[in-house]
C-alpha cells in the first residue's frame, strides 16, 4: 500500500456531490500538486486530507493507519494556507513554536526545531518581531516554519502564493522546491498556477468536477495527455484546438481513423508562421505579443480556425498581415468527437 491512500473518497456538500470517488496512491516523499479549473474540487479534497472537513464515503489511510475519520490533530499532517492564518500579537518565534508548546514538547527541543527551521527558511533575523511587522513573503515564510518545526508525515500547501506579488511568487517557489529537496517531506500542493504545478511537482493530479482526468508527471501531462481537458489545461499558450473540417485537407488527411469528426491538438511550439504563399495553410495576423525571448503570433485561417505559434525569433509582424502556416503535423495529438486521446 502506498504512503497516503486515498480509496473512493466522497464529498457531498447538500446535493452537491463536490467530490467523485477519488481514488489516488501517493508515495513517501512525492511531491504532489492538485491543479484544475476553479470548483474542480481541489481545495475540498485537500482540506478532506487534512481533517478539516468530514469524508463522506471511502478512507484514507496513511502510514498504515485508517485516519478517514481521526480528528485533524491526531493526522500527523500541517497545513499551510494562502492567507497564513499567523497570530498578529505573537513574535515569529511564539508562532512558530506554538502548536509545540500545546503538545508539551521539552523547551529545548523546540527552540532547537524553531532555530533550525528559521535557518532553513531565512527568518534568524526576524524572530522577534510580529507578523505586521514583516513582508509578504517573509509571513509565507514563518508560516512554512510553523509547519516544519512539527515534522509532520505529510505537508499540505493550499494556494500558499497566491497573495505574494509575480516577483515574490517566483522566489518564494523556487525555496519551496529547494525545501522539498532538503527536507524530501511528503507534499501536497493545492495550486491554479500552472508554472508552479509544472515546476515543483513530482506528479501532478488534475481534477474536474470532482473527478481525476489524468494523474502523470509534468512533462507526461505535456507531451502524453489523455483527452482534450488535460491537453488544454496543461501548458501556456493552450495547446491549439481545432475541428478537422477546419483543417485544410492535406492535415487532416492524416488524421487517424477514429479521430474523424473530431480535432486535431497541435502546442504552440508545433505551428509556425511563414511568409505567405509558401505552404498550403493561409491566414491572417491577429495580434502580435513580443515577450522578448519568444514571440506568440495569434493567426485566423479563412474558413474560422484560430491558432496561435510560438517563436523564439522576432518576426516583424503586424495584426492585418497575411501569412502562411507551417503545422507540424508529426506531432500532432488527435481527439475523438468525445475528447478522448486517439493513437496516431
Ligand atoms: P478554486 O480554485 O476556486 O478555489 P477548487 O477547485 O478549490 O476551486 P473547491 O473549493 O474544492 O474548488 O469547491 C468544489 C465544489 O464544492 C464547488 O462546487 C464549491 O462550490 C463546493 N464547495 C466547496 N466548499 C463548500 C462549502 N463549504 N459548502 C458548500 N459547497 C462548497
Amino acid at each position: 500500500m502506498a504512503y497516503l491512500q486515498l480509496q473512493g473518497i466522497e464529498k457531498f456538500f447538500g446535493e452537491n456531490r463536490a467530490i467523485k470517488g477519488i481514488d489516488l496512491s501517493i508515495e513517501k516523499g512525492e511531491f504532489i500538486v492538485f491543479v484544475g479549473p476553479s470548483g474542480c474540487g481541489k481545495s475540498t479534497l485537500l482540506r478532506l486530507i487534512a481533517g478539516l472537513e468530514h469524508i463522506d464515503g471511502g478512507s484514507l489511510v496513511l502510514d498504515g493507519k485508517d485516519i478517514t475519520h481521526a480528528p485533524s490533530s491526531k493526522r500527523d499532517l500541517a497545513m499551510v494556507f494562502q492567507s497564513y492564518a499567523l497570530y498578529p500579537h505573537m513574535s515569529v518565534y511564539e508562532n512558530m513554536c506554538f502548536a509545540l508548546k500545546l503538545a508539551k514538547v521539552d523547551p529545548k527541543v523546540i527552540d532547537e526545531k524553531v532555530q533550525n527551521a528559521a535557518r532553513i527558511l531565512n527568518l534568524t533575523q526576524y524572530l522577534q518581531r510580529t507578523p505586521k511587522e514583516l513582508s509578504g513573503g517573509q509571513r509565507q515564510r514563518v508560516a512554512i516554519g510553523r509547519a516544519i518545526v512539527r515534522s509532520p508525515k505529510v505537508f499540505l500547501f493550499d494556494e500558499p502564493l497566491s497573495n505574494l506579488d509575480a516577483a515574490l511568487r517566483g522566489q518564494t517557489r523556487v525555496e519551496i522546491a529547494k525545501l522539498h529537496r532538503d527536507l524530501g517531506a511528503t507534499t501536497i500542493y493545492v495550486t491554479h498556477d500552472q508554472v508552479e504545478a509544472m515546476t515543483l511537482a513530482d506528479k501532478v493530479v488534475v481534477l474536474r468536477d470532482g473527478v481525476i482526468e489524468q494523474v502523470g508527471t509534468p512533462l507526461e501531462l505535456y507531451d502524453r495527455p489523455a483527452n482534450q481537458f488535460v491537453a488544454q489545461f496543461i501548458g501556456t499558450p493552450q495547446m491549439n484546438v481545432v475541428p478537422l473540417q477546419q483543417v485544410p485537407a492535406v492535415v487532416a488527411q492524416q488524421a487517424p481513423a477514429g479521430a474523424v469528426g473530431g480535432a486535431i491538438g497541435l502546442r504552440p511550439e508545433n505551428v509556425s508562421v511563414r511568409s505567405t504563399g509558401s505552404t498550403p495553410v493561409s491566414g491572417q495576423v491577429d495580434l502580435v505579443e513580443a515577450l522578448g525571448a519568444e514571440t506568440l503570433i495569434y493567426v485566423s485561417t479563412p474558413n474560422g480556425a484560430q491558432f496561435v505559434a510560438r517563436q523564439n525569433e522576432r518576426t516583424g509582424l503586424h495584426a492585418g498581415d497575411a501569412v502562411s502556416l507551417d503545422i507540424d503535423a508529426s506531432q500532432a495529438h488527435w481527439f475523438d468527437t468525445a475528447g478522448r486521446v486517439v493513437a496516431a
